[in-house]
């Protein structure tokens, strides 16, 4: 069960709760409320890596610069090449990468190559060094190359003038290669944004310190730490607030000046000591939202002056899914990512008995795996509670369980969702 203080009839109810939003619906009111950063800054391309472009990219240049051999062998007139038989040619010289054969080269004539090197002038095939024989300055070259054959074409992969990278990109360890193979050092990129997080709760106990009967160690800090460290955002750890009311409007109103986002954990359920709604009441605006996810139901979306506000629910898993589903997508919107369509889905057959009710999108916890026959499979991990912890820690993919679905038998087709690196 999600939290410790319903009563099963009421947690039976609340799988129908009608007050419950779509998760669809909340991410997209989430995205339509916040406006990306306008900051850029010029960065070094090595610098750049998972940060969102803020120009469009267009080459200055040709890439490659000149037509050039894609292999090792001779450079030679492509009409010379016989139809039948074979034909020898006179060899006049050698062409490197970055040396290069500069005297034209008319027919009956070749130039030994090696790959990269610029096409010599008068010539536009390379037959390859393992179909040619040579005695002295002579070859021989037999049927079987066509006309321009091993030719790499001038602009081949990046024309000049071409746009190669848009705004909105979100930079990839290919994409600073292409940047870098225009010859350009700097790119200018959205600033990167100050999200400040602390966790709620006054049983929790900070990495050091010894625990008491009934206290936990705050891990809530050091998942959000790594997903927020991949995302490559600027990290401002605030440390844990008991469940106070002073405490809490402190902490909120001191994050609020430093940072463009803030997000707690815990706090949110409608226990006794659940204060971080009446606290954002009084700080600034809110959102809150039953949101017909499991796990993770509450949500706390809102503003506070100038800074986003996200109110995750305690249980480890529950921080976990709702960063993944909701903040994650709201920070990559935030830095002006424009791809923000939905992580990558599969259909595959589940091994496992799944226990699911209608009523709420589960986000599992499973191992995408081939199984004997090659064939891509899912299984669940052990228990799937909101504060089994392992259970992400041993998966690779969300298990997504729509709305309306019950249990399913071993055998049924899943949607799953790999973590590709973020969790
Ligand atoms: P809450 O949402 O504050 O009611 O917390 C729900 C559950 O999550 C409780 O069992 C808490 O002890 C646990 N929890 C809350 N915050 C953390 C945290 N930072 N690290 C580990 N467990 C937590
Ligand atoms: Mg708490």
């Amino acid at each position: 069960m999600e939290t410790g203080t319903r009563t099963p009839a009421a947690s039976c109810q609340d799988e129908h709760d009608p007050a419950s939003l779509p998760p669809a619906l909340a991410l997209e009111r989430i995205l339509a409320a916040i406006t990306p950063l306008t900051e850029t800054e010029n960065i070094g391309v090595r610098k750049a890596l998972g940060r969102v472009l803020a120009e469009n990219i267009i080459s200055a240049i040709n890439v490659p610069s000149a037509a050039n051999s894609a292999m090792d062998g001779y450079a030679l007139v492509g009409s010379d090449l016989p139809e039948v038989g074979t034909r020898d040619l006179k060899m006049v010289g050698t062409a490197y990468a970055g040396r290069p054969y500069t005297e034209p080269v008319d027919p009956g004539q070749c130039v030994r190559i090696m790959t990269g090197a610029v096409m010599p002038e008068g010539t536009d095939t390379v037959v390859i060094q393992e179909s040619v024989r040579t005695q002295g300055d002579r070859i021989t070259v037999g049927t079987g190359t066509a006309p321009g054959a091993n030719v790499r074409a001038a602009g081949e992969d990046i024309a000049r003038g071409e746009t190669i990278l848009h705004r909105g990109c979100t930079l990839t360890p290919a994409d600073l290669g292409l940047i870098a193979s225009l010859g350009q050092e700097q790119v200018m990129v959205t600033r990167r944004p100050r999200v400040a997080f602390f966790s709620t709760g006054d049983e929790l106990r900070s990495l050091g310190e010894n625990l008491e009967v009934g206290q936990v160690y705050d891990s809530n800090r050091y998942t959000l730490h790594g997903m927020l460290h991949r995302l490559g955002v600027e990290i401002l750890d605030l440390g844990v607030i008991e469940d106070q009311l002073p405490a809490l409007r402190r902490a909120f109103t001191k994050a609020a000046a430093k940072a463009d986002v803030l997000i707690t954990t815990g706090g949110v359920s409608v226990g006794e000591a659940d204060y971080v709604k009446e606290v954002l009441e009084q700080t600034g605006s809110i959102n809150f939202w039953k949101i017909a996810i499991k796990p993770g139901r509450p949500l706390a979306f809102g503003r506070i002056k100038d800074t986003w506000f996200f109110g995750l629910p305690g249980n480890p898993v529950s921080v976990m899914v709702t960063f993944y589903q909701f903040v994650q997508p709201a920070l990559r919107h935030l830095m002006g990512a424009s791809n923000m369509e939905q992580p990558l889905t599969l259909k595959v057959m589940c091994e496992s008995r799944l226990k699911k009710r209608p009523g709420r999108v589960e986000y599992q916890r499973g191992i995408l795996e081939r199984d004997a026959q090659g064939q891509l499979v899912v299984r669940k991990t052990g228990m799937q509670g909101s504060g089994i912890l392992s259970s992400m820690s041993q998966a690779n993919c969300f298990i997504i369980l729509p709305l309306e679905s019950g249990n399913l038998e071993p055998g049924a087709l899943v949607e799953v969702q790999p973590f590709f690196g973020l969790v």
